[in-house]
């Protein structure tokens, strides 16, 4: 069953029961769009217990908010009693749901566009907040006053960023300025749910636009202070000419082009992010320029290449030279050199292990870790290709170094 004839289903199910169930928030959006829904969600006036009973699986880690996970298939929908919100004492966990009616959940909502309900039975739009005309005119617009709204839940600021360039949207004036004057309480928000949109900002082809907006509301400057503007100037330009497909940790390099390696990455220790992400971030710009090295060895492409690092690299690489208007043959030469090399020849296991170099009279200590890099840097430029070369160039190093 597709995705929409399970969610129809959901509706089917609680209607038939006595209750009143809606597509609602998102997915309304997207269908009135003409885009395809990436997931559904229902909302209704049945209280999560009774939600519960209606379906066989489910899961009910928000059920004192309201929200009942339904699990059809491979696809979850989050089924929620419609509901007004109090007290946003941390500015994200109201403190008391009360369940209500359509309208006044449609009122919680963050923006116009986002706060409509359509009946897929009746195929009828249930629309109390005037999303369709922001819909049409293509303006993001808070529900209510948006300084109210945006204390409520600050997170909703990065939002609207976050839908004006996906959907290619303008702020609307009002809910533009009060995210000017509010910016700065960004920072009250958890790094983690900073992260989740600055990813959905920055893997979206709108990158550089998204990134312009966030200088423009003062966000990127609540967040991350650092970074000057010909810092962003740059960063920008090179957004611009990534990718559309480009990864999160890509663009967050990008972001930092201008900057040394760790003051980027004291930058974004705010977001929280995963080590893979962290460590992708910092060999990007660890290794700016590299691959328009001449004299890059084949040791170095091939430790640049065992690193999975290598496809984004090019493309960062790419992208600054287009955006200073320089030449990328360079690096369409490094992916010819690297694409001519077997897979099994990159990372090879080396000819001789630290055990072996101390038998051979190297003393334990940090000499076998030169010894053992200078005999791998070797082996992959393929200067020693067998056992017995290997231990040659070992005596020689020896002689030469000492052991
Ligand atoms: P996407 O397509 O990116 O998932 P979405 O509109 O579905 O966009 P979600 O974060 O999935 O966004 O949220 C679903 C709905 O819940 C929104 O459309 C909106 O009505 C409401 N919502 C989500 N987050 C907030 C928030 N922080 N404040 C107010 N309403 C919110
Ligand atoms: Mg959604």
């Amino acid at each position: 069953m597709s995705n929409r004839d399970s969610a129809i289903k959901i509706v089917t199910t609680l209607r038939d029961a006595g209750f009143q169930a809606l597509f609602a928030g998102g997915c309304v959006r997207d269908m009135l769009m003409g885009n395809e829904p990436k997931d559904y969600d229902i909302a209704t006036d049945a209280h999560p217990e009774a939600v519960i009973k209606l379906f066989r699986r489910t899961l009910h880690i928000g059920a004192k908010f309201g929200v009942v996970m339904v699990l059809i298939d491979s696809h979850q929908f989050e089924v929620a009693t419609f509901r007004t919100e109090t007290g946003y004492v941390d500015g994200r966990h109201p403190d008391t749901v009360e369940f209500a009616s359509a309208k006044e959940d449609a009122a919680r909502r963050d923006f116009t566009i986002n706060g409509m309900f359509y009946d897929p039975i009746e195929e009828k739009l249930y629309d109390y907040v005037d999303g369709q005309a922001d819909l049409k005119n293509r303006v993001i617009r808070t529900i209510g006053d948006p300084a109210d709204r945006f204390a409520e839940d600050y997170l909703r600021m990065l939002r609207a960023v976050r839908f004006a360039n996906r959907l290619n949207f303008t702020i609307d004036d009002s809910t533009f300025v009060a995210i000017g004057k509010l910016a700065g309480n960004i920072t009250n928000i958890s790094g983690e749910r900073i992260a989740v949109e600055m990813e959905s900002i920055l893997t979206h082809p709108s990158r550089a636009s998204g990134v312009a907006c966030l200088i423009e509301t003062n966000l990127a400057g609540a967040f991350l202070p650092k970074l000057s503007k010909e810092d962003t100037d740059l960063a920008i330009n090179v957004l611009a000419k990534l990718p559309d497909q480009s990864g999160f940790a890509l663009a967050l390099a990008t972001m930092f082009v201008n900057c040394q390696v760790q003051a980027a990455l004291e930058q974004i220790e705010i977001l929280k992010l995963s080590n893979e992400h962290i460590s992708r971030v910092e060999f990007l710009l660890a290794n700016r320029q590299r691959l328009l090295d001449e004299n890059l060895s084949l040791a170095d492409l091939k430790v640049l290449l065992a690193t999975n690092y290598f496809d984004d690299l090019c493309m960062f690489q790419t992208a600054i030279q287009q955006a200073a208007g320089k030449p990328t043959d360079a690096i369409t030469d490094v992916r010819a050199r690297a694409s001519s090399l077997d897979s099994k020849d990159i990372a090879p296991p080396p000819l001789l292990n630290g055990n072996e170099l101390m038998e051979l009279g190297c003393k334990p200590g940090p000499a076998v870790g030169r010894l053992a890099k200078a005999m791998y840097t070797a082996q992959l430029n393929l200067e020693i290709k067998t056992k017995d070369q290997a231990l040659q160039f070992v005596e020689r190093w020896l002689a030469e170094y000492g052991s």
